[in-house]
């Protein structure tokens, strides 16, 4: 089987990485890759929004199935273009892609299949907008609707900073046309955990639970980022929880698609938080998070390449996700600066030493390869991402490679997974 895996992060490296120890796959390709998935497979210079590059080179190559890695290839639409190729995607359609692409939708979903999400209005004038706010007080939740990089939340602890955040969506179109919607939302306290689900129609595997760490700063504090490290299992969604979560955030939502006309295959995505009231959805991604990939699928202990064809073949009921009873930690080593403006083009090393410790892998994102070196290349740089006994050991480990590896300026947090030591 020929494999192509679209994007360019750390995620993208893990799944190539997990699809290369399948007996059934042969080849992959990834477009564009990094400089850490030219060590797994074949990079191709073709950008992930470039639907008609991506198309033809699958044509081409004769591949078996494309694995969409982010959100954006999924939303423009490469199922269908792959469709009218005959090319199987994993991942889901434009319109149930849209539970990531637009949060208007994605609110509209968990309303009308009755998932538990804070109570929300959709406004597309900013004098509505304001005056909503106004009549609700702070604490309170802007959120562009379309795609914004990760950027498009503001919790807003002041109605003045909320209705700044309104105006540089709606009136100065910060986000361009991702911001001529916003949703406005009750704020919600309480902890944060993923949790992950291999779907087809509306049948689901489970992924085990998954935090991450969004904030840049030690103590979660500072700017969002993409993500700083994650661990898996988060101890606030403990296993036993499985199945009834899933039965409140998974199960309402893909019945709902399916009856529509438009069954969702692919990774469904909730992210969660933690109220006093129970789990309460606070959005869906349609794919797997960066860096959550990572720890997940290093625990998986089955055959990502027959997951993956068993959901595209809508016969996911014959597959086993089978898990590591083992915990996982990725620390996401950053380019100083980072989220804010940064250097490129810093040599790394130490690859190699810290790969040496038992239990670790060092998956690249923002990397490239020149001239025999590898170099920074974007923001977050590596996911150094370890396997141990428990919490302790995991981290332990991934924080003995990380001192081995260096560039220039390199920023990390020094405190992923103790917010699991505190359960
Ligand atoms: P989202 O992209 O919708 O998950 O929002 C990004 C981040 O904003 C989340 O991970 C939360 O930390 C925060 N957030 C989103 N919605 C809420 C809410 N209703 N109450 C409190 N925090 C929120």
């Amino acid at each position: 089987m020929k494999v192509l895996i679209v994007g360019s992060g750390g995620r993208e490296h893990a799944l190539a990485w997990k699809l290369g120890q399948s007996p059934k796959v042969s080849e992959i390709f990834i477009a564009p890759g990094n400089g850490g998935t030219r060590l797994e497979g074949t990079n191709v210079p073709i950008k992930d929004d470039d639907l008609p590059g991506l198309v033809k080179f699958a044509k081409e190559n004769k591949i078996d199935l494309v694995v969409a890695g982010p959100e954006l290839p999924l939303v423009l639409g490469i199922k269908e273009a792959l469709a009218k190729e005959g090319i199987p995607c994993f991942g889901p359609g434009a319109y149930a892609a849209n539970l990531e692409g637009s949060k208007a939708f994605s609110k509209m979903v968990m309303r009308d299949s009755g998932v538990p999400t804070a109570p929300f209005q959709v406004f597309e004038e900013f004098e509505r907008a304001k005056a909503f706010v106004e009549s609700k007080g702070a604490p309170i939740v802007i959120k562009a609707d379309g795609l914004a990089a990760g950027k498009g939340v503001v919790v807003a602890s002041t109605v003045e900073e909320a209705i700044e955040s309104l105006e540089a969506m709606m009136v100065a179109k910060e986000f361009g046309s991702a911001g001529e919607r916003v949703v406005i939302e009750e704020a919600l306290k309480g902890e944060e955990a993923s949790f992950l689900a291999f779907c087809s129609g509306e049948e689901y595997a489970l992924l085990p639970s998954a935090q991450d760490h969004k904030a840049v700063g030690e103590g979660d504090t500072g700017p969002n980022t993409g993500g700083m490290g994650a661990y898996s299992p988060a101890p606030i969604l403990p296993q036993e929880k499985y199945e009834e979560t899933a039965e409140l955030v998974i199960k309402p939502v893909l019945k709902l698609l399916a009856d529509r006309g438009e069954p969702f295959v692919g990774i469904l995505y909730a992210g969660l938080m933690y109220t006093p009231d129970g789990p309460s959805v606070l959005e869906y991604n349609v794919r797997f998070g960066d860096p959550e990939c990572q720890p997940l699928l290093m625990r998986l202990d089955s055959d990502l390449a027959e997951i993956m064809l068993a959901c595209v073949e809508n016969r996911i009921s014959e597959v086993e996700v089978k898990l590591k009873s083992e915990t996982t930690l990725c620390v996401v080593m950053a380019a100083g600066g980072y989220p804010g403006s940064y250097e490129k083009g810093m040599e790394i090393t130490g690859f190699e030493e810290a790969e040496q410790v038992d239990g670790v892998k060092v998956f690249q994102a923002g990397t490239t390869y020149k001239d025999g070196k590898t170099l920074t290349n974007g923001g977050r740089v590596l996911g150094v991402t370890a396997l141990g006994a428990d919490l302790g050991a995991a981290q332990a480990r991934a924080y003995e490679a990380v001192a081995k590896l260096s560039f220039k300026d390199a920023y990390y947090r020094r405190d992923i997974g103790n917010k699991g030591f505190k359960k």
